[in-house]
């Protein structure tokens, strides 16, 4: 989301004038956009500010603009103690982007946006905000409600990036299958977008399991453009947890969504969080068993951060070396993950959307090496013959 949030904040500047440099130095203004789901990203983006001021001392008039999750969640504080930020631009307030620009009297005035060439796969936000309480989740409070964009403007953007060369698309949204506007729902918005002419695949993250229906299930098996791949959270195997942390499922329910998706030809990756405030080992132990029966592609494991002003903050935290342990039991069972994974592809026969020179994924999510003369844009059949680590190798049908 972030990624798709600077490319929108980059188009405006792109208005004003402004081009992209790989070097501070020949820079004259810097966009921080950052992240506070977790309490390393935030410190990350301070400390990066705090050696900006070094690069804003040579200079004065070069600008600092500090925007997303963290500038939401800090602001006005942010701006007493960094007196040289020149625009603080919250996660919540994207949409005044441009107005905070032209306020700010920093910029030229908007002239008419030539957007830069978009990508072979390029991110596409279809709502913004979430309307869950997840006990330990910061991003209600700081991306706040949510917003569905209109399924016109959404499909009017994807039609334009597909002219100009777009060949995978990524629906955007905190709880993006939750998607509704007015009659359209998420598996009518995936089919329309998979019909759009250019367009070869179609990715969406991140999903609800709750909001994984037989709807979906209908769209996916009609239309072969729906990438066979889900990233669906499931943060904790125990069901005690589950209903502590209120994500509104248990864990019999998300093996269920994740069998129908596996039926149906998807792999699975996911997200956990070790050590919440409540987890017991027993229920650490339901998370490796999960971790076991649920056959995931891939895991995204975090330790526990407590965010201030979510209810979980609230409750007394496990000490840092439990977490520590945990964290590290989790990640050497998923780390093999990938392995099994990519070795179960060897003998199929998968398309692949080559992304770069002799190099693309299936539409389950496995990178695979191809013919180096396939051109970059295609869709290619092929047999797997061979997988090392995270890489299949594909011969041409
Ligand atoms: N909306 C998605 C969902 O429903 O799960 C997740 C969005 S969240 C921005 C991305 C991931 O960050 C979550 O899946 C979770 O694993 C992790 N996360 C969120 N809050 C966290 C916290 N307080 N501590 C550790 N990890 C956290
Ligand atoms: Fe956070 Fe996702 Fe829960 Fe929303 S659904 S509160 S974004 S973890």
């Amino acid at each position: 989301m972030n990624f798709a949030d600077s490319e929108e904040m980059f188009l405006h500047l792109c208005a004003r004038g402004a081009t992209l440099t790989d070097h501070l130095e020949s820079a004259d203004a810097v966009l921080i956009n950052t992240c506070t789901v977790r309490d390393h990203a935030e410190h990350r983006a301070i400390s990066f500010l705090g050696r900006l001021m070094k690069w804003k001392r040579e200079n004065p008039k070069r600008i600092i603009i500090f925007a997303g999750c963290a500038a939401q969640r800090l602001g006005k504080k942010l701006q007493k103690r960094y007196p040289f930020l020149d625009i603080v631009a919250g996660a919540k307030s994207i949409e005044d982007f441009p107005t905070l620009l032209d306020k700010s009297g920093l910029f030229s005035p908007a002239g008419q946006v030539i957007p830069p060439a978009p990508n072979l796969s390029a991110y596409t936000t279809i709502m913004r905000g979430c309307d869950f309480k997840c006990t330990y989740c910061i991003v209600p409070s700081v991306r706040g409600p949510v917003k569905c964009l209109p399924a016109e403007m959404i499909l009017k953007e994807i039609i334009e990036k597909a002219a100009r060369g777009t060949k995978e698309i990524t629906l955007l949204g905190q709880t993006v299958n939750a998607y509704k506007d007015g009659e359209t729902s998420f598996a009518d918005l995936l089919y329309h977008v998979s019909q759009v002419p250019g367009i070869e695949r179609v990715r969406f993250t991140s999903p609800h399991p709750l909001y994984f229906t037989q709807d979906f299930l209908d769209v996916a098996k009609r239309c072969p453009k729906i990438a066979r791949h889900v990233h669906i959270p499931v943060q904790s195997g125990s069901s005690k947890v589950l209903q502590e942390m209120k994500r509104g499922y248990t864990r019999e329910l998300f093996l269920e969504k994740i069998r129908a998706l596996k039926d149906c030809g998807f792999s699975v990756s996911t997200d956990i969080i070790v050590g919440f405030p409540t987890e017991t080992q027993e229920d650490f132990e339901q998370t490796l068993s999960l971790v076991d029966e649920a056959g995931f592609m891939a895991a995204y494991c975090f330790k526990y951060s407590p965010r201030q002003g979510t209810p979980a903050a609230q409750m007394q935290l496990l000490p840092e070396n439990i977490l520590e342990k945990r964290l590290s039991i989790l990640l050497n069972k998923v780390r093999g993950l990938a392995d099994v994974s990519y070795q179960a592809q060897v003998g199929t026969v998968q398309e692949v959307l080559v992304e770069q020179p002799g190099k693309g994924r299936t539409s389950s999510n496995y990178w695979a090496k191809v013919d180096a003369s396939c051109p970059i844009g295609s869709v290619i059949k092929v047999a797997i013959e061979k997988a090392e680590g995270t890489l299949l190798f594909a011969r041409n049908l």
